[in-house]
């Protein structure tokens, strides 16, 4: 009975389901092995619209949007668009033409860039962690934890110290096997440092 439960990401009871991954991420049909966990419905309402700014993010990126699971995101995407809804209109209307540089320097033809507001992507990355974690030991991760999201191009912001520790950190999570959830959409990997 969902409605016992204390919701995964606060102190409210839960009184509906929350999907991490989002499922947005996920073109229909969606993966059987989407992990449910329990959300108040205040939390599930704040997450759809996070949602949905994540979903557009990772569609456009210039290293997705050609691959096929890229592509299979657009139509929802362009769908979004069209309703005219707040968090995906603010990305389309940060568009702008950039030059760009291959590692060597070469230029290459022009890209799009667009302004993303960061708090928001880490935001879903943070409640996908905690229900994952409730998930997998059986345990509320909040209040006793905290969730740390890092971006690997925002890692440059960081002091020297604390970029190599997560460098560090980093380094040991990719040599573990990853957990596929549809395919090549979205790869879970763990590892525990203590
Ligand atoms: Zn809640």
């Amino acid at each position: 009975m969902t409605d016992e439960l204390q919701c995964t990401y606060c102190e409210r009871f839960s009184d509906e389901e929350d999907h991490v991954p989002p499922r947005t991420l996920f073109p229909k049909p969606r993966p059987a092995n989407l992990v449910e966990v329990p959300s108040c419905s205040e939390c599930n309402r704040l997450a759809s619209t996070d949602d949905e700014y994540f979903r557009t993010f990772v569609g456009l990126r210039s290293d997705v949007e050609d691959t096929v699971e890229g592509r299979n995101l657009m139509p929802a995407i362009e769908r979004s668009a069209k309703r005219g809804r707040g968090p995906i209109l603010s990305v389309l209307e940060s568009a702008r033409s950039v030059e760009r540089r291959s590692r060597a320097g070469i230029i290459l033809s022009p890209g799009v860039a667009f302004d993303c507001d960061l708090n928001r992507l880490d935001k879903v990355v943070e409640r996908t962690v905690a229900g994952l974690y409730l998930d997998h030991y059986g345990e509320r991760l909040y209040p006793t934890h905290i969730v740390r999201s890092f971006c690997l191009d925002g890692l440059r912001n960081l002091s020297s110290a604390t970029r190599a520790n997560v460098e560090k950190s980093v380094a040991e999570v990719l040599k573990r096997r990853p957990t596929e959830i549809g395919g090549n959409v979205f790869s879970i990997l763990a590892h525990a440092l203590w």
